[in-house]
């Protein structure tokens, strides 16, 4: 059944089961914004953490009886301020997807058939366990790698790290923000974080970099970027596409996609040999601005107009008004930075030196300094030493902050610089995650052992040997979640409802596989709640406060300078490095350079991928309540480029990539709103797995499409947008 908007929000609203909500009364108490419920009713609302996408709010679930009925903000979260985006809010889409997981399988046939045996726990354990024991005696423990998402894959971390191992691989690193990270590591000696911790609502100048926050729904950023928009705020939006932060600015600069570094260097040119940036902070916290200055001089604005086809007058322009809101003047470090390999790390260095020289790090409208909060760990014996992890070969990418999880995919198939035998796949959907699909699929078939623990049978689990089926974020505990943010403190994931069917929580399942690999010291404690009722008393937190609030505050302390901040930077020198004598030591360019994007092929439009407000990627695709109100599977492409093509808006194409590798059939969307030499598409969508009941054959799947990347030498992140497609007319398939 289609569900319409407006009988989405009546849903979300809490009609979602009628019949029970009848009874229900949730009201708000007057003295608090805490939630209460009527008595005489078995209502009641347990204090949670979404994990629909990383921000981490605080929800209030609302469950009657068993039933999950609403997902609403947790008020007392700072990560959410009593809000939450749709995916949030239509999380009880995926408690109750009919396609979950509900009893552990076991593979019969050739494996990526995707066809399997459902078996009981004691037999999928015992079968891992013992496959892990095997590998252990015959290669190893280090022949064993995890590739993770989520806050959940903690406990399985612990398991593999008592068992022997180091190579975790994050796709969320080689393939996302990795570039970003090393760079502010190397400028300020601390990453933007995760959140990240950006004053937007103060800021008096944003400037968003292929960021486009609103399609990007990270809850209280997005809430900090309504609050500058009302503000007034000078909003500039760098982007060959306009987005809906584009619409939301003074500013729109349609730059020539790959060109980015281009523009921050001539930023920069203007910045400092205008001297307009902030002489006092610079003075007191930066080293080597003669470097730099000597370094940007030939890039004017009239070079980088050149390159990025933007308006010479424009660039300098747009420089004097950041300079001018300095140090409220915020240059977004964005997210998903691994765009074309060698230029990443630059052109986030290139954006971390802008900051500095307006002295937003630190200060009101720029990046606040959150304090965090201690937490004590549970103690268990130290880990075994384990080997450095296989996903470099000696040199390689050596500002690498984690293992690259394409690195430990080379590693499965040609053995160096040692072989991985067994793959724990948790929380991430690697055969969309990752880049070169046929790489993967490589791997995948080198492997002794295989295992996907997940909630929903997305493609990665049809290549599984065995599918551990998991309790979602709605039905489980999980470990203590740290919040460093204005206000820090710390937040409990806990169970709302019953998992379907035989799903385990994540933390049982890997105590369970530790009990029968002999890693019983490891885990001491009897289950989740006596593991984290322990450490909230190491911890001095209050754990029937946290079960009531689901998060627990820290005193309140300054995160900026106008409050008291005695800002540190955290680097070796003590300063802000925009000249980086370690980049120098290693090789690389110390200062950012620009290396010109390969141009298209004739009749070939350069590949752009983002997101949709509501939804994260693949991991919810599949939940009917997002999926009816937003699908954002179409194509764009520049209205007039598609006239040319014949291609009248709406109709059905295939994208084929420079190596001949073939979309589904998805519809165009002819617009002004994107440059004529690149398409857009949204990633996540194009599923194929049978057991993704819903969203199988809706829309394409960008990532087949990135057959090619370059590499990051700086760091090894994967530079994706490096792919190019032509279109070809098409037949809608049934
Ligand atoms: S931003 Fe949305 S999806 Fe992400 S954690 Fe918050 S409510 Fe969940």
């Amino acid at each position: 059944m289609a569900l319409s908007r407006r009988r989405f929000l009546s849903l979300s609203a809490g009609t979602l089961a009628a019949a029970a909500a009848a009874k229900l009364a949730f009201t708000r108490s007057a003295s608090a914004a805490r939630p209460t419920i009527d008595p005489g009713t078995d209502g009641r609302i347990v204090s949670s953490i979404c994990e629909v996408c990383f921000w981490k709010c605080g929800i209030d679930a609302h469950v009657q009886g068993d039933r999950l009925i609403k997902i609403t903000g947790n008020p007392r979260h700072p990560l959410s301020n009593g809000r939450l985006c749709p995916r949030g809010a239509a999380g009880v889409g995926l408690g109750y997807d009919p396609d979950r997981l509900v009893k552990p399988l076991m593979r019969v046939g050739a494996r990526g058939r995707d066809e399997f045996r459902p078996v009981s726990w004691d037999e999928a354990l015992g079968f891992v366990a013992n496959k892990l024991d095997e590998i252990r005696k015959k290669y190893g423990p280090e022949a064993v790698a995890l590739f993770n998402h989520g806050a959940g894959a903690s406990w399985f971390k612990h398991l593999l790290s008592a068992y022997g191992t180091a190579n975790f691989g994050a796709p969320s690193f080689a393939q996302c923000r990795g570039p970003r990270d090393v760079a502010f590591d190397l400028t300020f000696g601390a990453e933007p974080g995760s959140p990240e911790v950006l004053d937007i609502g103060s800021s008096d100048c944003l400037v968003l970099i292929g960021s486009h926050l609103g399609e990007n729904m990270h809850n209280t950023q997005v809430q900090d970027f309504a609050e500058a928009v009302a503000r007034g705020a000078d909003i500039i939006v760098v982007d060959p596409r306009f987005s809906t932060a584009a619409s939301k600015a003074k500013t729109w600069m349609p730059i020539r996609p790959g060109t980015d570094t281009a523009l921050l260097l001539a930023w920069i040119h203007v910045i400092v040999g205008e001297q307009r940036y902030n002489r006092a902070y610079v003075e007191k916290y930066v080293s080597g601005l003669e470097e730099l200055a000597k370094a940007v001089a030939p890039y004017s604005p009239e070079w980088a107009s050149a390159e990025t086809g933007l308006d010479a007058t424009l660039i300098r322009g747009t420089a004097r008004r950041i300079a001018g809101a300095a140090p409220a003047s915020l240059v977004h470090p964005g997210r998903h930075a691994t765009w074309y390999g060698p230029d990443d790390t630059h052109r986030s260095r290139a954006i971390a030196i802008l900051n500095a020289l307006l002295g937003s790090w630190g200060h009101r409208g720029g990046f606040f300094r959150p304090s965090g909060m201690k937490l004590a760990k549970f103690p268990t014996p130290p880990y075994p030493k384990a080997r450095p992890p296989a996903d470099r070969l000696e040199g390689e990418a050596p500002f690498a902050l984690e293992p690259l999880a394409q690195g430990l995919r080379r590693a499965t198939i040609d053995g160096k610089p040692y072989p991985i035998k067994g793959w724990f796949v948790y929380g991430t959907n690697l055969i969309q995650a990752l880049p070169q699909r046929a790489e993967t699929l490589k791997a995948i078939q080198a492997l002794d052992l295989m295992v996907v623990v997940d909630v929903l049978p997305a493609e990665i689990a049809g290549y599984a040997d065995v599918v551990l089926p998991e309790a979602s974020y709605l039905e489980r505990y999980d470990d203590l979640v740290g919040i460093s943010w204005r206000r820090s403190g710390v937040a409990l994931r806990q169970p709302a409802m019953p998992p379907p069917g035989e799903a385990k929580a994540g933390w049982w399942i890997a105590r369970e596989l530790g009990l029968r690999l002999g890693l019983e010291s490891f885990f001491p404690w009897k289950d989740a709640e006596s593991y984290l009722r322990e450490r909230c008393k190491l911890s001095g937190v209050d754990w029937d406060t946290l079960v009531r609030d689901g998060v627990v505050l820290a005193p309140e302390k300054p995160t900026v300078v106008e409050d008291g901040l005695a800002l540190s930077i955290g680097t070796e020198s003590g300063k802000i490095e925009v000249y980086s004598e370690k980049l120098a030591k290693a090789g690389f360019a110390p200062v950012p350079v620009y290396e010109r994007p390969d141009a298209a092929p004739p009749g070939y439009f350069r590949l752009l991928y983002g997101r949709a407000p509501g939804h994260t990627f693949g991991r919810t695709t599949n939940n009917r309540l997002l999926g009816e109100l937003s699908h954002h599977d179409r194509v764009w492409i520049n209205a007039k480029v598609a006239a040319d093509l014949g291609l009248a808006d709406g109709a059905w194409v295939r994208l084929i990539n420079q190596d001949g590798v073939q979309s589904a059939p998805v519809q165009i969307r002819a617009t002004e709103r994107i440059r004529g030499d690149c398409v857009y598409m949204v990633h996540g969508w194009g599923h194929t797995a049978k057991g993704l009941r819903y969203a199988k054959g809706r829309g394409a799947d960008d990532s087949e499409l990135v057959s090619r990347v370059k590499v990051d030498p700086v760091m090894g992140g994967t530079g994706m947008r490096v792919n190019f497609v032509t279109l070809q007319p098409a037949a809608r398939e049934a």
